[in-house]
């Protein structure tokens, strides 16, 4: 790379939101980017492409495997996977495809983010789906049918995901896929990479260690391990809810007396960096089943329910994945039996309430950051009463005559655990992530002091620097959240283009 490499903007992170930002903002031919990838490119590569190996991904180089720190009342063995590839996390994933619900769009509003209501919302739904291919799963595995029946005998409507406001049912899911292939965001939006606009640069295997602030208090480029690059206009951070805080942190952007303690200069005393670390915590409930389960399913997660398990809430508050096999990476190792033949359902808390932090363990970009998320923990105990009546209600559904045949045993928790107690226990200490850590960069109104961003995605106290990804959450969404991601990529190439900011008159000098 040249040294002195210039571009109007600078796209830190080809991730999940960031190949969004850097291919919208290229559509203007007469402005350069650089979309700055610490992974490889996904082109070509079908371990990634191909959905089905989306869970042989895992723990791989293709994968930044975060540990987490123990945890008081949840799962500390819980290992956190982040792709490290073009695409970020929308190479790595099953590929579920939810848009936000509108409930949830409306708490945003309410936490301050204006202007990110439904209305606002929708035309980038639209618009991203344009280019990203969206299926219904293809109904035919019998387990999954049985699944879906036996919620139905329990109850529960049937829904149409995406083509109706989210509400109580059980559903098939649909996909960001085509056919067996995933539709990443650098699928959808870069590929092929070759045939990519002139004025758009893709520095892949390119690790960002800190962005480069001048002495006016504006982002005017980024320190990589290949070298620096200026941004004449603005610098885009798209590294996601762990790398994003990580990243503003080792910048000087942060709570100023963490930054004292990890001796990293203050630049900007922004409190609420690596705060607010949400995510959604996963149950798990799995049977040994009768028969051999039909391998028929592009990524073995086809149908979902959701429900509320406190009769008096307006919105369903659990939402169940039904898998194929057994999905055993945290009871086998509390030693809960597994077999060949298996099939769950994952509780997972909706919006739970539980906040945790990411830090810096030190002020070498080369560490891993700290993380807590302290699942669990939130002061009414909501998180922990959802997870418990998900596990019960998993289990009544198992009991409905259309799925009770595939039943020869529960192997987690199994029948030994009965009461709210046992069962909370079981949930916590067994309780997987969905992998949907977010919030730790949230979104908030221009003058709330625990907000990193406002609701054009600035970033308190810095100029010409934006955030876009999951980190800018206001609160946690009800479902699966990567088209959620691709539209806050959307809307922010709209922010950028509509500030349309001049280049500086004169030669800034650097403070960081
Ligand atoms: C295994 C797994 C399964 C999932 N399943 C689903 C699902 O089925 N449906 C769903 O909706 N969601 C799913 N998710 C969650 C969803 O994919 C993520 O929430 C979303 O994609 C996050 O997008 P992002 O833009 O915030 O970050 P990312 O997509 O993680 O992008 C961040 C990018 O920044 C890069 N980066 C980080 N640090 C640096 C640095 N210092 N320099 C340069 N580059 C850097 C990373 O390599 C990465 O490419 C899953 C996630 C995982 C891991």
């Amino acid at each position: 790379m040249d040294h002195t490499a210039e571009f109007d903007y600078l796209v830190l992170g080809g991730g999940t939101a960031g190949a969004v930002v850097a291919a919208r903002l290229a559509e203007d031919p007469e402005t350069s980017v650089c979309l700055v990838e610490a992974g490889p490119s996904d082109e070509g590569d079908w371990r990634i492409l191909e959905l089905w190996n989306w869970v042989n991904l895992l723990g791989t180089e293709l994968d930044y495997d975060y540990l987490i720190e123990p945890q008081e009342r949840g799962n500390g063995l819980i290992r956190h996977s982040r792709g490290k590839m073009l695409g970020g996390c929308s190479s790595h994933n099953s590929a579920i495809a939810f848009r936000t619900p509108d409930v949830d769009l409306r708490i945003w509003e309410r936490a301050g983010a204006t202007g990110w209501g439904p209305e606002d919302a929708h035309p980038y739904f639209e618009r991203l789906f344009d280019r990203v291919n969206i299926e219904t799963v293809f109904p035919g595995n019998t387990c999954s049918e049985a699944f879906v029946a036996a919620a139905r005998q329990a109850g529960f409507p049937p829904i149409r995901f995406n083509e109706e406001e989210l509400r109580e049912g059980v559903g098939w899911l649909q996909l960001n896929a085509r056919g067996a292939i995933r539709q990443s965001s650098s699928v959808a939006y870069l590929h092929p990479i070759g045939e990519l606009p002139p004025n758009l640069t893709l520095l892949t295997d390119t690790k960002v260690d800190r962005i480069l602030i001048d002495d006016h208090g504006d982002a005017v480029g980024a320190e990589t391990d290949r070298g620096t690059i200026r941004a004449r206009r603005e610098v885009v951070v798209c590294c996601g809810a762990f790398d994003t805080p990580k990243l503003l942190m080792l910048s000087g952007i942060g709570p100023a007396d963490h930054l004292y303690d990890v001796g990293v200069p203050v630049v900007a005393d922004v409190p609420g960096v690596g705060e607010h670390l949400l995510d959604h915590p996963e149950g798990v409930v799995m049977w040994e089943a009768t028969r051999p389960v039909p391998t028929m399913s592009r990524q073995g997660w086809e149908a979902a329910l959701f429900a509320r398990t406190d009769p008096s809430a307006g919105e369903p508050d659990v939402m169940f994945h039904f898998g194929t096999s057994a999905f055993d990476l945290n009871t086998v190792q509390l030693g809960y039996p597994t077999a060949e033949q298996a099939f769950c359902l994952t509780p997972n808390v909706m919006r739970a309430r539980s906040e945790g932090v990411v830090r810096l363990r030190s002020g070498d970009p080369a560490t891993p950051p700290l993380i807590d998320f302290r699942y669990f923990t939130d002061p009414e105990g909501y998180d922990d009463r959802v997870i418990t009546e998900g596990v019960k209600l998993a289990r009544a559904i198992a009991a409905q005559p259309a799925l009770r045949p595939w039943v020869k045993r529960e192997l987690a928790p199994g029948p030994n655990v009965r009461t709210d107690e046992e069962i909370s226990e079981y949930a916590r200490r067994t309780a997987n992530t969905v992998y949907h850590p977010a919030g730790t960069c949230r979104m908030g109104a221009a003058d709330d002091p625990g907000a990193v961003v406002d609701p054009q995605l600035r970033v308190r106290g810095v100029g010409r620097l934006r955030v876009a990804d999951a980190s800018v959450f206001p609160t946690m969404i009800g479902t699966n959240p990567c088209i959620t991601c691709m539209m806050i990529g959307e809307k922010c190439a709209d922010l950028v283009k509509e500030a349309a900011l001049p280049t500086p008159l004169a030669e800034r000098n650097l403070v960081i």
